[in-house]
Formats: structure tokens, C-alpha cells, sequence
């Protein structure tokens, strides 16, 4: 299991040209971004994260696919 779920966040890389176009600050926590630091793009959201916040969401979320996995296995029995 990743620590960020890859499939709702896309990895990148901070480069000037992000600091200086699209944000300098994670939208979630506001945490300020540095140059060459991990972040991660939100594909539902639109908005980037920093690596701690894409972990949490992506922790949130294996919780609830858990919880719908455990629904469906109550359903079927
Ligand atoms: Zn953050």
C-alpha cells in the first residue's frame, strides 16, 4: 500500500514555475511550499496539496473504501 494514494493525486515535483504560477501554499493546511519538495495534485479537488495532507486524505479515503467493502460483505450474507 502507497502512502499517498496515486490514484486521486498526481506526484510532483515543486519547480519555480509552480511557485511562481499556480501556488505557493498547500490549499489545505497552507503550509508554504519549497523548491524540489513533493506535492500532490488533487484530481477531484483541482487543487494541490502537501504530502502530509495527501497522506491524510489518502488514509481518510482507504478508511471509508474499507467501510463500503465491509457494507457489501454484510450484504451479500
Ligand atoms: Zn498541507
Amino acid at each position: 500500500m502507497s502512502e499517498v494514494n496515486l490514484d486521486i493525486f498526481l506526484e510532483e515535483l515543486v519547480s519555480k514555475k509552480i511557485l511562481e504560477n499556480v501556488t505557493k501554499y498547500c490549499s489545505k493546511c497552507y503550509a508554504e511550499l519549497s523548491e524540489n519538495e513533493k506535492i500532490y495534485y488533487d484530481m477531484q479537488e483541482c487543487n494541490y496539496l502537501c504530502f502530509k495532507c495527501a497522506y491524510e486524505k489518502s488514509q481518510q479515503m482507504q478508511k471509508q473504501m474499507e467501510l463500503i467493502e465491509e457494507e457489501q460483505t454484510k450484504g451479500l450474507f
